[in-house]
């Protein structure tokens, strides 16, 4: 079977590839996480995968635990989602009208998490996060939003502003290109703590757990507390699901902690590993949207046939027991990388939040906050990760990403993990000396 991109692939190595894409791709990549400038080096670039595997353009095969940032949970290019996808493509890739498949995929949607009484779907977990802010704007008629440092909602400007040092700070933009206006009412708090809100916010939105600063889960009753202060003074509850939606368990973090949100924002898993988004919520508010409301939202692609044929197979394996599974391996994968990091007299923790796996490489306690989470020592982490590379294990090239574990890491890849990461963790010790 040819691939696009064969015909180039063909006995070059990765950084001849890297520097050509360098040459027409700004920084190499299409997402600045995949560049390796937090852990040095260059990329290898993909040219397939299966299951928990990725193999590079020289043909080395590592164990994958960066399954597309948490995009694949089946396993890559499981039979199944790749005959969905084929079956569809042959229907056509995209109409302009409204379909079945976008029906089905929402229906699921909102049996698997009741507070979704209505679901808009769309592109990206950015366009999700962009949308929830227009709307819960739009519905309340406030224009302020709170949010938590060290938790990540997609490149969406009104959401990336800069947080302060374990205190809150309002409307600094935090990026070049985002204008202090766009941030201007953005609310940055600490994580873990229920800030005290007024009558001018429109919406808080969370991570319901954190799981772009490693894997930080919500303090008893941290998620309980928002859903309250947002019902005292009326702003909105939004969660971003777009990591632990359909991972965390069947009906996300909201089951899991038993906390209704008003608007819950979807991305990744739901998709298949193609390119998707939704937004779900309490029918009043997400009637708000165009066509029936005020609030507009549009989108060519949207309700994308493909995309909504893979979710829906995807969904299709995700049962109560998968979930287990997954938690199981999640657990036990921790138990490896820790156990291999201790007796090699590396200080490191691996917390476990149900199916999410994070790491933190240093001495204290398993973090609560960004504040202690950004303690992690970023420079062993980047021994680690290329000492993991050496040994066929793919890490994601940034020290605060979680590991994603997924139904196509069986006991025997994650033996093979636990192996690679006895000889990597002695290996990053010597490196660290010299
Ligand atoms: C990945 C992510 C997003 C952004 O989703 P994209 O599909 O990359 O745009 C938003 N929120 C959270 C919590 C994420 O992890």
């Amino acid at each position: 079977m040819s691939a696009p991109g064969d015909g180039v692939t063909n006995g070059h190595t990765n950084a001849q590839l890297f520097a050509r894409s360098c040459e027409v791709i700004p920084g190499g990549v299409n997402s600045s996480i995949r560049a390796f400038k937090a852990v040095g080096g260059t990329p290898y670039l993909v040219a397939r995968a299966e299951g928990p595997y990725v193999w590079d353009v020289e043909g080395t095969r590592y164990i994958d635990l960066v399954q597309s940032y948490g995009a694949i949970i089946l396993g890559h290019a499981h039979p199944d989602i790749t005959a969905a996808i084929s079956s569809a493509a042959a229907l056509g890739t995209s109409y302009g009208a409204p379909t079945p498949g976008e029906m089905l995929l929402a229906e699921q949607i909102r049996e698997r998490v009741p507070s979704c009484e209505r679901v808009r779907l769309m592109n990206s977990g950015t366009e999700a996060t962009s949308t929830a802010v227009r709307l819960s704007r739009g519905f309340t008629g406030r224009d302020r939003l709170v949010i938590f440092h060290g938790n990540f909602h997609g490149a969406t400007d009104a959401l990336l502003a800069a947080g302060g040092s374990g205190v809150a700070t309002l409307g600094l933009p935090g990026t070049a290109g985002v204008p202090a206006s766009a941030v201007a009412n953005t609310l940055v708090v600490p994580y873990n703590e229920v800030p005290r809100l007024d009558d001018q916010v429109a919406a808080v939105f969370v991570e319901p757990v954190a799981a772009n600063m490693g894997v930080v889960a919500p303090a008893p009753g941290f998620l309980a507390g928002l859903r309250a202060e947002c019902d005292r003074v009326g702003a909105l509850l939004v969660f971003d699901e777009v990591i632990t939606g359909f991972r965390l368990q069947r009906g996300g973090a909201q089951a899991k902690y038993l906390v209704r949100a008003d608007i819950t924002t979807f991305g990744k898993v739901i998709g298949g590993g193609l390119p998707i988004g939704a937004v779900g919520g309490r029918r009043d508010v997400m009637e708000t949207l165009t066509p029936l409301g005020k609030v507009f939202h549009a989108g060519t692609l949207a309700g994308n046939p493909l995309a909504t044929a893979a979710g829906r197979a995807v969904l299709h394996h995700l049962s109560d027991d998968a979930y287990a599974t997954l938690a199981r391996r999640a657990t036990r994968l921790a138990g490896l990388l820790g156990d291999a990091c201790s007796a090699a007299g590396l200080s490191a923790s691996f917390p476990v939040v149900g199916t999410l796996v994070g790491m933190y490489f240093g001495d204290g306690p398993n973090p609560t906050n960004f504040e202690q989470a950004k303690t992690t020592d970023e420079r062993v982490y980047a021994a680690f990760f290329h000492a993991m590379l050496r040994e066929g294990v793919a890490l994601a090239p940034g020290a605060y990403e979680a590991l994603f574990v997924g139904l196509g890491h069986t006991d025997d890849v994650l033996d093979a993990i636990g192996v690679a990461a006895s000889a990597a963790a002695l290996a990053t010790v010597a490196t660290l000396a010299a």
